[in-house]
């Protein structure tokens, strides 16, 4: 019998995360098998695990984690570019490498993902909550060059989300705007400091929690206000009446797609990033005049390479909460609950 490990994984439709033991996988030709120092939790990982089986998009039982830091523990066969005992961050977005947007560098946005069978790793590929996690392909590492695993692990996803939904809206971000930030929690609070450190832009955070609000600020918001049906006007009374120019929503429910409507100044971003489900009606005079609405997926390789640049010049760091890999479980509850502030890390 070949070696096993533990891993946390979501076992069947309607049960909730439970760790087990799984075989430690080995590295087939080209891939990499790195001894995981720190995953991070998604709120992704809570909404997949209430979805019904119609809408998963993969079979269980699923290792989760995407949000991956490890050493290098094995090479397989033709594997090249790392070394036994690399740290390094993974790209979680595989994509095929080939077609039109991987050639551009958007593996995000692969065309060919689906069809092919490939998924990211815990979101289909088993994934980083776990002792061990097989890497596909050595192109999806990331050199930590002297960053710590746990701050690291949630820049790979809470950090590179926002970033790469920030980053499309810079021209709108001049001296003098405002980006209002909706949901404070991991990938809110990354927005708010990745916002401070690449634009001149006023920043607002709403959130439903006071002690969001709370590292909302800590972190770099230059106002922080509950979000309820009050929260356009306060906006509209931080902008002399502008409204903001970027809205990113990190909630994506129906309160919080009405506060971005009604928060949005005229030529503005909405960026709905929250995997909340609520539509916005697009319509002539429904939103001010040439608003933008888009709904992005993660972000691309170069932008991760930039997130951690940002962090480790010490412009963007997370808030992590740390754990072990047997505390997962009760984690995940408290995720589920709001009882989280800043990032959950598990460390095997
Ligand atoms: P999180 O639980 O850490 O943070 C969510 C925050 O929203 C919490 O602070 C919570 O208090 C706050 N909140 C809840 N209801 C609110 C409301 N009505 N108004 C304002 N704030 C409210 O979650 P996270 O891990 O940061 O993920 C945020 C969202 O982004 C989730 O929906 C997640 O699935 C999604 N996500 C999307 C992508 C993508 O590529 N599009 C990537 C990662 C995560
Ligand atoms: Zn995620
Ligand atoms: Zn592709």
């Amino acid at each position: 019998m070949g070696e096993v490990m533990k891993a946390v994984q979501y076992p069947r439709i309607g049960a909730g995360p439970v760790v087990v033991e799984v075989p430690k996988p080995e590295p087939g030709p080209g891939q990499v098998l790195l001894a995981v120092t720190a995953a991070g939790m998604c709120h992704s990982d809570v909404a997949l695990m209430s979805w019904p089986a119609e809408r998963l998009p993969f079979q269980l039982p699923i290792t989760l984690g995407h949000e991956g830091v490890g050493t290098v523990a094995e090479l397989g066969p033709g594997a090249r570019g790392v070394t036994e005992g690399d740290s390094v961050a993974v790209y979680g977005a595989w994509g095929c490498g080939v077609c039109r947007n991987c050639a551009q560098g958007k593996e995000n946005y692969c065309t060919s993902a689906a069809r092919l069978g490939i998924r990211p790793p815990g979101l289909g590929w088993p994934g980083a909550m776990a002792e061990y996690l097989l890497v596909d392909d050595v192109r999806h590492l990331l050199p930590l060059n002297g960053l710590d695993p746990a701050q690291a692990a949630p820049l790979t996803d809470a950090g590179l989300t926002p970033y790469h939904a920030i980053k499309r809206s810079l021209p709108k971000l001049v001296g003098g705007s405002t980006a209002l930030v909706i949901g404070a929690g991991g990938l809110g609070h990354l927005a708010v400091q990745i916002l401070r450190a690449t634009t001149g832009a006023q920043v607002i955070a709403l959130d439903v929690a006071d002690e969001k609000l709370a590292l909302a600020r800590q972190v770099g918001a230059h106002e922080a206000a509950r979000s309820d049906d009050m929260a356009p006007q306060r906006v509209r009374q931080l902008t002399g009446g502008l409204g903001a120019d970027v809205v990113l929503d990190f909630v994506g429910t129906e309160s919080t797609v009405r506060i971005a409507a009604r928060s949005v100044a005229v030529a503005g971003d909405i960026t709905i990033v929250g995997v909340g489900g609520a539509p916005l009606p697009v319509a002539f005079g429904l939103l001010p005049h040439e608003v933008s609405v888009t709904s992005p997926y993660w972000g691309s390789r170069a932008e991760l390479i930039e997130v951690l640049d940002l962090a480790r010049s010490g412009e963007v760091r997370a808030h992590v909460e740390t754990f072990g890999l047997d505390q997962a479980p009760e984690v995940y509850e408290r995720l589920h609950d709001g009882q989280v502030n800043g990032r959950a890390v598990v460390v095997p």
